[in-house]
């Protein structure tokens, strides 16, 4: 189980072991209940909670049709744009949670307070404001300081909404203006859940630093994949008589 009983929070060293980064941080922005209660399986596709494999083949197939359904309603930019999207350099969980924001699928304070869960849905960070992709990532005070500090130096007041943001940060068809925004989308997260989950404070020059490094291990990563470089074989024409195909360098 991964709630300690005792001390009613998540086991961060469990779930940071088990899990990705991106997913770990996904579960950690689940607020636990107030009132307690055992940590035990459940399964929410029946009434008893038990799990069997035909509800958890039905439930597959309800999920993916609606995802198939929603991503037409929800797919905010259009298949070229999620092409150049997803073909950037910025390191995979940059553009897993990027996309996730765009797709409105990040379990953000106002999206779960409309679920009837029991959190407050003001900012992480400034607590003025429902906390929505609009706010969290470009209105809020601090997503601001941010996007003008990074090397982006953006003043992202002008944009009326994150997917509006996104339509022109594409439109750029810049690789490296692309992968640095995706990064900066990820530190922002990264930053909102240490404030909300870990009592920690915003610095943005520790932000920024972790988004420097971030797209620093992407260049490395790069490198390392990058095929090493060899002089060009030339075939030569057999020699008559001859039974073996010659290779020059
Ligand atoms: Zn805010």
């Amino acid at each position: 189980m991964l709630i300690d009983q005792d001390l009613h929070c998540w086991k961060r060293d469990l779930i940071e072991l088990v899990f990705s980064p991106s997913t770990a941080a996904n579960i950690f922005s689940i607020p636990l209940g107030v009132h307690g209660g055992v940590d035990l399986f459940h399964w929410p596709g029946t009434s008893d909670g038990q799990y069997t494999s035909k509800e958890g083949y039905d439930f597959m197939r309800l999920l993916l049709h609606r995802d198939a359904a929603s991503s037409s309603s929800t797919a905010k930019l259009d298949p070229r744009s999620w092409k150049f999207f997803w073909a950037s350099r910025a390191l995979p969980r940059c553009k897993e949670t990027c996309w996730r924001a765009i797709c409105g699928l990040l379990p953000l304070k106002e999206s779960l307070f409309r679920r009837h869960v029991d959190v407050d849905p003001g900012c992480g960070f400034c607590a003025s404001e429902r906390e929505n992709e609009d706010h969290i990532f470009l209105q809020c005070p601090a997503a601001k300081h941010i996007w003008f500090a990074s090397q982006l130096a953006i003043r992202v007041d002008s944009f009326t909404s994150f997917q509006a943001f996104w339509t022109a940060v594409i439109a750029m068809d810049d690789d490296e203006v692309l992968a640095m925004a995706q990064t900066v989308v990820y530190a922002i997260w990264e930053a909102r859940n240490k404030v909300c989950f870990q009592q920690g404070e915003l610095v943005v020059a520790t932000v920024l630093r972790r988004v420097a490094s971030m797209l620093e291990a992407a260049q490395v990563r790069d490198l390392a994949r990058a095929p090493s470089v060899s002089l060009p074989a030339k075939w030569s024409k057999p020699a008559p008589g001859g039974g073996y195909h010659q290779m020059q360098l």
